[in-house]
């Protein structure tokens, strides 16, 4: 039996979807084989990673002036591709610490060069997302780094930071959740594994005009440049080939869907379907900066922690799964990724007000 999972990822897929790859599993397009068995230089998976790369250009209207990269390590390995591909010329650069990654991202980046937390939420646990001025950010930095979803403490920017910096956002735990302007960015990169597709593959979204002027520092691996794959077509090396798959048909489904401005009517409903129920409880509690929360990650605790421990518990055995909080914040999390139904939000809904009735 499917079950509703709530988990921060990797997450549910879409069912049509993977029936598709089970329907194609043994045999893809008269191939004989499995998309997992073959070349990644055959015609069938050419014709896949170019489908993938125009599927995500029409969702995101990414413009020629871009490029859309298939690379491997994680999100966490952009953490480190970022400088080293962006400090070379100049080696500064703002970050906004918003949150655990955003902490990640701004510790590993102190090693290539002069790096400025400009704003931090740290001192209040992440309960909101910082808003520094035009005029707070390093003038001369070559970059700013955001992360504009927190996963694991559920905010988001609603509005993006106003500066003529080019910005660089990690968008993982949100990409494809709401209509973005590309344009606005220099950068995005997004682990596959919450919205998208298996974990393995990660998007990077980068401004041919930084990519091709070639401010990487000396010492970056070439797997890690960004010129390298975009020489390559992501396919300097072995790329994660099932995971670019399953994006691919990710991809036509959101497409069928009516692309991003329809998830985001659909996860904006979602979301609130929750944050009603949480507003109209006196047991749930969320600690997040009402402004600023999250339509993809939805943190709230009950009274104790054992009770916490108690929902977790009794939700999963109502098919209700992986309810835990983050194990450095604790409590409750609904990660409600685009692939979870409306019908998971409505029984984790009445699910609440349930125990809420038993409990209180
Ligand atoms: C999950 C997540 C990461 C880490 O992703 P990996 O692919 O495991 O490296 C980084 N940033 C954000 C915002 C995330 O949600």
């Amino acid at each position: 039996m499917r079950v509703y999972n709530f988990s921060a990822g990797p997450s549910m897929l879409p069912e049509d979807v993977l029936l598709q790859v089970q329907k194609e599993m043994l045999d893809y397009d008269n191939s004989g084989m499995s998309v997992t068995e073959m070349s990644h230089r055959s015609k069938y998976f050419t014709a896949i990673v170019t489908e993938a790369e125009q599927g995500l250009r029409d969702l995101m209207n990414i413009g020629d002036d871009y490029y859309v990269l298939f690379v491997q390590g994680g999100a966490s390995m952009q953490f480190e591709a970022v400088p080293l591909n962006l400090l070379g010329k100049n080696a500064k650069a703002d970050y906004i610490v918003s949150g655990n990654f955003a902490n990640k991202a701004y510790e590993e980046a102190k090693k290539y060069g002069d790096i400025r937390c400009v704003a931090s939420s740290k001192e209040s646990k992440y309960t909101y997302i910082p808003k520094p001025a035009k005029s707070d950010f390093t003038k001369d930095a070559a970059y700013l780094h955001i992360t504009s979803n927190n996963t694991i403490y559920g905010t988001r920017y609603v509005k993006f930071p106003e500066t003529d910096l080019p910005i660089v956002a990690d968008m993982s735990s949100e990409i494809l959740s709401r209509v973005v302007d590309v344009n606005k960015f220099s950068v995005i990169y997004a682990g596959a594994q919450k919205n998208i597709a298996p974990a393995g593959v990660t998007i990077v979204i980068a401004k041919k005009s930084l990519v091709d002027v070639d401010y990487t520092l000396p010492y970056c691996p070439t797997m890690l440049k960004w010129s390298t794959q975009a020489e390559k077509g992501s396919m300097y090396n072995t790329p994660p080939c099932f995971s670019i798959y399953v994006a691919m048909l990710v991809f036509r489904y959101l497409k069928k869907l009516g692309g991003v401005p329809a998830m985001e009517e659909i996860n904006e409903y979602k979301a609130k379907l929750l944050y009603d129920c949480l507003d109209e409880s006196k047991f749930f509690r969320s600690s997040v900066a009402v402004e600023d929360r999250s339509i993809m990650n939805v943190t709230f605790v009950t009274p104790s922690a054992e009770l916490d421990a108690q929902f977790v518990a009794e939700a999963a055995k109502n098919g209700l799964v992986t309810l835990k909080g983050h194990k450095s914040v604790g409590g409750i999390r609904a990660s409600i990724y685009n692939a979870m139904p409306v019908e998971g939000i409505k029984k984790l809904v009445g699910f609440m007000q349930k125990f809420e009735s038993e409990n209180k």
